[in-house]
């Protein structure tokens, strides 16, 4: 039986559109998904929520969340927190080892109203990172122009860092 890494009960399995997951109905709610499994539920027109969380969750039954998460597959591996979504809208935690994803309860939802389909969200992801590099090649264009009052290193490493950034801004804008 896996043990819930946020309050520690035991987690039910629950077959939902083909997919066993593993939710923590006795205790505080949150879903344990394995590797891409979540990808099968993160749109809004994908498997029903209902059966996955629905009516057998009493919120009675709230528990206090540890803080260290501890995967429930793979033994004492401490999960680690990072964003499910490039806006850093959604902090789930996943397990480096097996690369299963813990969202705790809300989670899911939030992440299923965030974008129609998954090609919404990856163009989102590409848009956003895009964005990124362009300011970031203009901060580095700045510097260049303001480089009279740098040394000869610094002149030097950031010529090195603006090539570097070049050639990987020209690698995302081909992708696209
Ligand atoms: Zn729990
Ligand atoms: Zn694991």
């Amino acid at each position: 039986m896996k043990k819930c890494p946020a309050c520690l009960d035991s987690l039910t399995e629950k077959i939902v559109s083909g997919v066993t997951v593993d939710v923590c109905l006795s205790g505080c709610g949150g879903i344990w998904f394995d590797m891409d499994e979540i990808k099968e539920f993160d749109e809004v027109t994908e498997a029903n929520l209902e059966q996955l969380i629905g009516n057998d969750y009493t919120e009675a039954n709230h528990k206090e969340l540890v803080k260290v998460r501890r995967c429930p597959c793979c033994e004492n591996q401490i999960m680690v927190r990072r964003s499910y979504d490039i806006f850093g809208e959604v902090e789930v935690d996943q397990c480096l080892k097996c690369s299963g994803l813990w969202l705790d309860r809300g989670e899911l939802e939030t992440i299923r109203m965030q974008f129609p389909t998954e090609e919404d969200r990856n163009k989102a992801g590409d848009e956003f990172i895009s964005t990124k590099l362009l300011e970031i090649k203009k901060e580095i264009d700045q510097r260049i122009k303001l480089n009279e009052e740098l040394s000869e290193q610094e002149k030097k490493n950031n010529q090195v860092a603006y090539k570097l950034l070049s050639s990987v801004f020209s690698l995302f804008s081909e992708k696209k």
